[in-house]
């Protein structure tokens, strides 16, 4: 039986101040539930005030990328040991807002700003590696955009992003990763993915983990993420495949958050 877990996305949102509040109330609100692992992933900067906030409750800090290099002449990045050192149990990597969105760019943006947001297949998988080895959870997001889904590419685009995350991983290190099926035209946009489609694509990504996790593929948790909220959440939480969400925008107030957490524990 795999846990639920709901993590929200604070993405660039919540100053540290916003961050401590809205973590106390989230507390508050769900910080003894405990049949769901509830993750708060905070800019960096309100890290410390979260993993603060919410020690003794049943929420973790978590961030929303990490360099796959401890220490060095990084600037402006910041490393798995640093993260543990302020109390961070998770990080999302490879959220399709820093793979450079696959190409899907605000109109204004020039391209010599595309370059910015620079992940890839390849630094996912360094990303989620130097995760596991400092001992942070990697949530790793894959998921397709509206042209490869229309194209009929979607279990060829996931299937190679899970693979591609996976590499050089050892089958115990495949089973502590989460994974988060986000289609990117579903993230931010209010257009959820339909919960059997959700669910169709997750059991799929269960089979991609299974050709290299023996037995332990059963195991390992798989979230759903693209705006999922409280109206759509019960149909989502109750599909065999999903065991959770990966959440933005209905993460940002602490009463659909909690909402959420709830849904997610009624299916525990
Ligand atoms: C996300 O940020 O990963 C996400 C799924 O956002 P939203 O819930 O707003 O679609």
């Amino acid at each position: 039986m795999r846990k639920p877990m709901m993590a929200g996305n604070w993405k660039m949102y919540k100053n540290r101040d916003e961050a401590r509040a809205l973590a106390q109330e989230i507390v508050a609100l769900v910080g003894a539930e405990e049949a769901v692992d509830i993750v708060l992933c905070a800019p960096f900067v309100d890290l410390c005030a979260v993993a603060k906030m919410t020690d003794g409750s049943k929420v973790s800090a978590g961030a929303q990328d990490v360099m796959w290099i401890d220490e060095g002449a990084y600037t402006g990045e910041v490393s798995t040991p640093m993260l543990v050192a302020v109390g961070c149990k998770y990080v999302i990597v490879g959220h399709s807002e820093r793979r450079g969105r696959f190409g899907v760019w605000p109109k204004d943006w020039p391209e010599e700003l595309h370059a910015v947001f620079m992940d890839n297949d390849v630094s996912v998988n360094w990303k989620a590696r130097a995760a596991l080895a400092g001992g942070l959870t990697p949530i790793i997001c894959c998921g397709e955009t509206i042209d490869e889904r229309h194209a009929g590419t979607t279990d060829t685009i996931v299937r190679g992003q899970i693979l591609a995350a996976m590499a050089e991983m050892t089958e115990e290190q495949i089973g502590a990763c989460v994974f988060a099926y986000e289609p990117v035209w579903a993230i931010g946009t209010g257009e959820v993915c339909e919960a059997d489609e959700a669910n169709r694509v997750c059991g799929m990504i269960r089979g991609v983990l299974a050709e290299r996790v023996c037995c332990g593929a059963q195991n390992i948790r798989i979230l759903y993420g693209g705006s999922m909220k409280p109206d759509n959440v019960d149909g989502l939480m109750v599909q065999p495949e999903i065991d959770g969400g990966l959440v933005g925008g209905a993460a940002l107030k602490a009463d659909s958050f909690a909402c959420l957490v709830t849904a997610a524990a009624k299916t525990a």
